[in-house]
């Protein structure tokens, strides 16, 4: 089962599906679950369109456990999704989270023990194009890991699954510490490039980046550490600079950027905002995550009002 069907949840739903799996997308949004189980689910990707007969249902799931539940909403919603889905979780069902931002694992420990919870990151980048349409464009690892040392041959069997299915997975047995890894890199890249209204590849003209880099970046370690996960400051800014070559990340948008242009909430909360709230709670100090926090809550807050022309009052 998939609990929130958005983007990614119907990518890893639909490559399960097609690999030969019983899947069931889960998802709060009337239309796109009404759009699916009409006419199936629309994957385009490098060899075209393709149409998946999956099924799809609205939340709350039935009482019926699933072996697998993907939790693949935004991090804003992992609590009440995951309540939501409560139903299809049973006393042997493996969750796995590849949700960005801080804060998933915590939410998802109400649901099962350590052993059975697996968490990681997703390099795939994927797109909602409307109600039953995604573009899985690109490639990208998988990387997860049990939260407890017992849980290894689970997350074992669940990588092969969505190796299989042809997603290329790696379990790691640092499962935190590559949710940081990528935790540090969304709160500069997601939030530089929305501040800046700028593409990635952008970031190549600014000379002063590595310096409001690791501004950010030196807090983030210092939180991580005091939680028991080591960041490696130097080697998030390389993984950061080699996105400035346009042949890596070309024009692309960063996800927090698309939600503020589209009107929705951004995971601001879970990534900056969770930084600063957690260092406040160790006694550390983290005045520029909490700056950078406030500053994509004022963009949400006045998204459209910004000014994009010299004249806003005369016709263009
Ligand atoms: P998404 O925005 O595509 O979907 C999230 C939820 O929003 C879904 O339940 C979806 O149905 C709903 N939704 C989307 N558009 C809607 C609309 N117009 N009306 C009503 N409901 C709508 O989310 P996503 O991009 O799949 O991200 C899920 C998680 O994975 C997040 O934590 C994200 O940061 C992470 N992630 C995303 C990508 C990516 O490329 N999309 C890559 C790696 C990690």
């Amino acid at each position: 089962m998939i609990a929130g069907a958005g983007a990614m949840g119907c990518r890893y739903g639909g490559a399960l599906f097609e690999a030969g799996h019983e899947v069931l997308l889960l998802d709060g949004w009337a239309e796109h679950v009404a759009a699916i189980n009409a006419a199936g689910l629309r994957v385009t990707d490098e060899a075209g369109t393709r149409t998946l007969p999956v099924r799809a249902a609205l939340f709350p799931a039935a009482a019926d456990p699933f072996d697998l539940l993907i939790v693949f909403t935004k991090a804003t919603a992992t609590a009440t999704v995951a309540a939501a889905a409560a139903g299809a979780i049973g006393p042997s069902t493996l969750l796995l989270t590849l949700q960005n931002g801080l804060g998933n694992v915590e939410a998802l420990r109400a649901y099962a023990p350590d052993d059975r919870l697996l968490a990681g990151v997703s390099m795939y980048g994927t797109e909602l194009v409307g109600p039953a349409h995604i573009t899985a464009l690109g490639s990208g690892e998988t990387l997860f890991g049990p939260l407890a040392p017992s849980g290894k041959d689970a997350a074992e069997l669940v990588g092969s699954a969505l190796t299989a299915a042809g997603i290329p997975t790696r379990v790691t047995a640092d499962a935190m510490g590559v949710i940081w890894a990528k935790v540090a890199f969304n709160c500069v890249m997601n939030t530089v490039c929305s501040i800046g209204s700028i593409p990635v590849s952008a970031l190549a003209r600014y000379d002063d980046f590595d310096a409001l880099a690791m501004s950010i970046l030196d807090e983030i370690a210092a939180v991580a550490l005091a939680e028991g996960v080591t960041v490696d400051t130097a080697a998030a800014l390389g993984v950061m600079k080699a996105q400035f070559d346009p042949s890596a990340s070309g024009s692309h948008l960063a996800s927090m950027l698309q939600d503020l242009m589209n009107g929705r909430r951004t995971e601001i909360a879970q990534l900056n905002g969770a930084i600063a709230a957690r260092a406040a709670e160790h006694g550390i100090d983290a005045p520029g995550n909490a700056l950078i926090a406030r500053l994509i809550g004022l963009l949400e807050a006045t998204w459209p009002c910004r000014v994009n022309s010299l004249h806003p009052d005369r016709p263009q």
